[in-house]
């Protein structure tokens, strides 16, 4: 089995940490020559039965500019070549018009989009389903993943669902 993966969200989110928890293996083509072109590859995960390889796609956010129009576009169309996005938010931040920027995109192509649910060591259990409620009226996810990334809470158990729908 084998799949790319993009993983998209705010900054500090938690992508680079879920990332180096992950990934064991960076590959070659991570060369300054390989970021210029649009899908950057961040690493791949490998198991017996699966290879996973993870993008980041750079210029997902809203363009300050006009002229950043272009670069999203990009970006976007980028995305829609991948088997699955992982849409990343922190259990310690409201959504924010950053985050429905990204959603509203996501919304309309047809890949599988995870919402993970990072860091939710900062918060009260109680409080992780008035999150999920939240998201949820704004699109339907593939599935709803909470983790820590830092703490590696349930990360086994999103690599296992993301397998197995390769
Ligand atoms: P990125 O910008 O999305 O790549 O975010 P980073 O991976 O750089 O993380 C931003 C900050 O959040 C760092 O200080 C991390 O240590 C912290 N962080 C990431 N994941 C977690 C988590 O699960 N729990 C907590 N408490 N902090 C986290
Ligand atoms: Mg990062």
């Amino acid at each position: 089995k084998s799949g790319f993966i993009a993983i998209v969200g705010r900054p500090n989110v938690g992508k680079s940490t879920l990332l180096n928890r992950i990934v064991g293996q960076k590959i070659a083509i991570m060369s300054d020559k390989a970021q210029t072109t649009r899908n950057k590859i961040q690493g791949v995960y490998t198991t017996d039965e699966a290879q996973l390889v993870f993008i980041d796609t750079p210029g997902i956010h809203k363009p300050k500019h006009r002229l950043g129009d272009y670069m999203v576009e990009a970006a976007y169309s980028a995305l829609r070549e991948v088997d699955a996005i992982l849409f990343m938010v922190s259990a310690d931040q409201k959504r924010g018009r950053g985050d429905d920027f990204i959603l509203e995109r996501l919304k309309k192509q047809e890949v599988p989009v995870y919402l993970i649910i990072n860091k939710i060591d900062t918060i009260h259990p109680d409080d992780l389903l008035a999150i999920i409620d939240d998201y949820r009226q704004i699109m339907e996810f593939k599935e709803i993943i909470p983790i820590s990334a830092t703490e590696g809470n349930n990360v086994d158990n999103l690599m296992a669902t993301l397998v197995d729908q390769m």
